[in-house]
């Protein structure tokens, strides 16, 4: 009997919630084994001055390749990390592999690179970090002005003056503090006002409609403008055409990002590809 809504879907329900449960736990446990076995790697993709084609930056992207040939996203297994301790381990490692890179990097044109490292939210809410991020750079001879931290605006809004309190000892340090997905969140304009950050990413969903989208054009030149008012750089994720990088650069967007600029490349493929620093070679 298909009446009675209750007698029907709530096993399927319970049985689809378990699947998921166990689907996560699953990954789970093999990301823990992958970041034991040393099966994790960064790639970084370049940031470009869009008026003088200089490579201005990378950002480094997590990248978890099974020995099964298949790969897992950061969009799928980050979050599932950021539920249990395990991105603690995580973000530790992408920290000693990023700026082992950037060490790596003296004596080379790509030496005073600025290398943007996507932190998670529970890091931020450490009062630890400081601390260890300092240690970290001291360690490997790194400037701390060479690393620009990026975190979600929806990281603010947990818990927002633990993590002001903490970005703003990291910006103490020389840490530069950079807010990706930029328009997604719900940070207010007063709490931005008073943010120790550098530079504000705009979402790659606004940037996606450029130039047809009437009104993703008018949020990127807002958002533009709002980085002059507040003097914050601004940087477009996700250009994949000339016809968005026209609009971006006619709004004034100085920074970007995107399949067009760049794909993601292994730190040796990024030496190779930039061999004097310029993005425009
Ligand atoms: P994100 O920080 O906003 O990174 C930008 C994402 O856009 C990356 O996806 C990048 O590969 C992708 N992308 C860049 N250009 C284009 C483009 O032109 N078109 C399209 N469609 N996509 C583009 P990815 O590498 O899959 O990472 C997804 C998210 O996972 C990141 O978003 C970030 O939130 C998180 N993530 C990645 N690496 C790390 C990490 O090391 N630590 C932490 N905590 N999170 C990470
Ligand atoms: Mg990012
Ligand atoms: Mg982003
Ligand atoms: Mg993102």
């Amino acid at each position: 009997n298909g009446s009675n809504v209750f007698s029907t879907s709530s096993p399927n329900m319970l049985a689809e919630q378990r699947a998921k449960l166990a689907r996560r736990l699953a990954i789970e446990t093999e990301l823990r084994e992958a970041l034991r076995a040393d099966q994790l790697r960064l790639v970084y993709q370049p940031i470009v001055d869009l008026r003088s084609g200089d490579l201005h930056g990378v950002e480094a992207l997590i990248r978890w390749h099974k020995p099964d040939g298949s790969s897992v996203s950061p969009d799928l297994f980050i979050p599932i990390a950021e539920q249990s301790d395990l991105i603690v381990d995580i973000g530790r490692w992408v920290m000693g592999r990023a700026l082992r890179d950037l060490a790596s990097l003296k004596g080379t044109a790509l030496q005073a690179l600025k290398v943007h490292v996507n932190m998670a939210a529970s890091e931020f809410t450490s009062t630890a970090l400081p601390d260890l991020l300092r240690a970290v750079a001291q360690e490997l001879a790194v400037p701390a002005s060479q690393v620009v931290l990026e975190l979600t605006e929806g990281m603010l809004m947990r818990q927002p003056e633990q993590v002001v309190r903490v970005m703003h000892e990291l910006r103490d340090i020389g840490f530069e503090i950079s807010l990706d997905d930029f328009g997604m969140g719900h940070s207010s304009l007063a709490l931005l006002k008073n943010l120790p950050i550098r530079s504000l990413k705009i979402d790659r969903s606004f940037v996606r409609d450029l130039p047809t989208g009437e009104r993703d054009r008018a949020i990127a030149q807002t958002i533009v403008d709002l980085g002059r008012h507040l003097q914050l750089d601004i940087i477009a994720e996700g250009i994949e055409g000339d016809d968005q990088l026209g609009v971006l650069r006619a709004c004034g967007c100085r920074f970007g990002q995107g399949w067009l600029l760049g794909r993601p490349l292994s730190l040796k493929a990024l030496v190779h590809r930039f061999p004097n620093g310029r993005a425009t070679a």
